[in-house]
């Protein structure tokens, strides 16, 4: 080792969390032990790519010393295997935040996936990685020793640990700059001290990787004279994304997302494509299998997972400029030919050409939503149920295109499996009654209140299919859908409903039912005086005694509930009320001498749609008091 000691040593602790996840790691099974290197060469390759980025502002960082690569090396007799950069390198300071705490993402998702069964959670180590801390399945004790780029020999830093509960750190000299990672391995990880199993993890692992990984020529007994030592190429060392379509594989792709895109999943599927023209860039751009933990709504700014490279340099991770935020679960790469290589943000906002590659990003992701659609429908109804509430965000802020976004989407439906979301709007048209020209769907708190809503009975009666919306985003998105492949969408619970299309409606009789049933409005009316806006004979009830409508264009009660929930100054109103005059409850209302318990009852029709609508009443004591006494007479 070059490095050489120049101050006290200084012991510290791991954050707790880090050794909770070094515990698991160190006890955890074998069965995914090589990944470690995957994990090391990954971060190496990272360590490049910022440093090549840090070099268009200041190119002399690389001086001297161009050739970014990866080295690895072994020492049978030690027993050590060593990985070294030429990377960016590390501070100190970044070093003990790097390395010693748990702020970074791999790790932090991982312990968020921590199930407490040892033995589940030792299967999820193979599946996440965990970066760095990997090292420890293999290694009883890991020496790094790094310098940043940019700071002087003697600054550089040597980290040592046994992967227990702290590790010591140094201030060596350094006269490279870069990360050397020093792995001495456990008596029984032999097959690491390989040449032939080390290009072999390589190979199956990294061979994606951008940036020449090299390794020593495995020397025979018969050039053992031979002075000099071979040093060869053991990857592909080019970027995937610019080699041809026909020369990688499933599982090149793969590997390739998970290291690009930081994740432990397998993608769902991916697009790769070279657009030439006034601008040229390629693109790789991938869905994931599972929701990367962080892309919840309030993600929405700090998007991370597509990665701009401007000829072949990274750049930044830039997926809030080149993707919509309801396209935030994309992951892959984009790298331009004509963008400067001095972008900023800020230029990346304003800048014509990339609102270009935005919009075909955006055109060639629905597209391959669109072909699991169509091709793969067990892959799209696990994207649909991991990122469908995402996509339809999409409805509302992508108006160019709506219909694009409209069609993939998928609901329950009166007439689908319960609560499961896999009818189309197109599927809904092709079995629409002769006569009917509306789509028609009910939004609530949940599938089982939308599908239990009264205001759907009369449909549901006439065979009519209603889609039921129980997701929080779907009212919303429904106020910026009113048609789709020219039928329009109607929300049942709001305003006038017209059946006299769907056939089967008498005319006269109903004329003479409203006229019969006005006594019995006018009555409920006055009963209930401020409670209500107004009262209504219903065509949407068969069998409950009442419900509540809003108009057309009013909000839904729930929806105004979870604004208000969320602190909005929403005005209180008072809700429009529809009764089934044919009901018993109702008729006892027309025919009950007794003003008092009358009005108990209208009160209860009152509450009851309430309920059914989801919403708490204003006075629950009361409710339980009028319905004891009814029940008691
Ligand atoms: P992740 O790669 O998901 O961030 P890791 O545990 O693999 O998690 O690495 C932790 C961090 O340590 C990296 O994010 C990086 O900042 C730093 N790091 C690891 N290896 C190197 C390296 N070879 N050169 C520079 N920094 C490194
Ligand atoms: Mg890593």
């Amino acid at each position: 080792m070059t490095a050489t000691d120049t101050s006290a040593t200084e012991t510290r602790r791991f954050e707790a969390e880090v050794e909770q996840v070094l515990k698991l790691v160190t006890h955890s099974l074998y069965s995914h032990k090589e990944i470690f290197l995957r994990e090391l060469v990954s971060n190496a390759s990272d360590a490049l790519d910022k440093l090549r980025f840090e070099a268009i502002a200041k190119p002399e960082l690389t001086a001297g010393d161009t050739d970014l690569h990866v080295e690895i090396s072994f020492d049978k007799t030690a027993r050590t295997l060593t990985l070294r950069d030429n990377g960016i390198g590390m501070s100190r300071d970044e070093v003990i935040e790097n390395i010693g705490t748990i702020a970074r993402s791999g790790t932090r998702r991982f312990l968020d996936a921590l199930t407490g069964d040892a033995r589940k959670d030792t299967q999820l180590i193979g599946q996440f990685g965990v970066g760095f801390y990997s090292t420890f399945v293999v290694a009883d004790s890991v020496t790094l020793v790094t310098r940043r780029a940019d700071l002087p020999a003697e600054a550089a830093v040597r980290w040592t640990s046994a992967g227990t509960s702290d590790y010591a750190l140094d201030t060596v000299t350094e006269a490279r700059r870069g990360t050397t990672i020093t792995l001495h391995l456990k008596p029984e990880e032999d097959e690491f001290l390989d040449a032939w199993k080390l290009r072999s993890l390589v190979g199956k692992y990294s061979d994606h990787i951008a940036f020449p990984i090299r390794m020593a020529k495995e020397k025979h007994d018969d050039d053992a004279e031979t002075a000099d030592v071979e040093i060869e190429t053991i990857n592909h060392a080019s970027a995937l994304w610019a080699r041809p379509k026909s020369e990688l594989s499933d599982s090149d792709y793969t590997a390739f997302y998970k290291h690009a895109a930081h994740a432990y999943d397998e993608p769902l599927a991916w697009t790769h494509n070279r657009v030439e023209g006034n601008q040229s860039y390629t693109s790789l751009l991938y869905l994931p299998t599972q929701a990367p933990y962080d892309m919840a709504f309030s993600g929405r700014d700090e998007r991370k997972g597509l990665k701009l490279y401007i000829r072949r340099v990274f750049i930044m991770d830039a997926s809030e400029h080149l993707l919509p935020a309801y396209l935030r679960f994309v992951r892959g790469v984009i790298d331009s030919d004509d963008l400067p290589l001095n972008v900023s943000r800020e230029i990346l906002q304003e800048n014509k050409l990339v609102a270009q590659i935005r919009s075909g990003l955006t055109k060639r992701t629905l597209d391959l939503i669109e072909s699991l659609a169509t091709d793969h429908p067990e892959k799209f109804a696990t994207f649909w149920s991991n990122f469908g509430a995402v996509l339809k965000e999409g409805v509302a802020e992508d108006h160019g295109n709506r219909e694009r976004i409209a069609k993939l989407l998928r609901f329950a439906s009166t007439k689908g499996e319960a609560s499961t979301t896999t009818v189309s709007l197109d599927d809904y048209i092709a079995r629409m009654k002769d006569g009917q020209d509306t789509v028609y769907y009910i939004t609530a708190d949940t599938f089982a209140a939308a599908a239990g809503s009264p205001q759907i009975e009369a449909l549901k009666a006439r065979d009519v299919e209603v889609l039921l919306m129980g997701e929080r985003i779907d009212e919303w998105m429904m106020g910026y859908l009113h048609e789709y492949a020219g039928k329009k969408l109607r929300n049942v619970a709001k305003g006038e409903l017209d059946l006299s299309k769907l056939g089967a409606v008498d005319e006269a009789g109903e004329k003479e039912a409203d006229a019969a049933a006005k006594p019995v409005v006018e009555r409920i009316k006055t009963l209930l005086g401020a409670k209500v806006k107004d009262v209504r004979a219903s065509k949407r009830l068969t069998e409950s005694a009442s419900c509540i409508v809003v108009d057309e264009y009013d909000m839904a009660p729930h929806l105004k509930r979870m604004l208000k929930a969320a602190g909005q100054d929403i005005p209180d109103s008072a809700p429009a009320l529809e009764i089934n005059a044919q009901h018993a409850l109702v008729q006892r209302v027309a025919n009950e001498a007794d003003e008092d318990l009358a009005r108990d009852i209208a009160v209860l029709l009152l509450e009851q749609a309430q309920l059914l609508e989801g919403a708490a009443l204003d006075d629950p004591a009361a409710f339980v008091k009028r319905m004891n006494a009814l029940i008691a007479r």
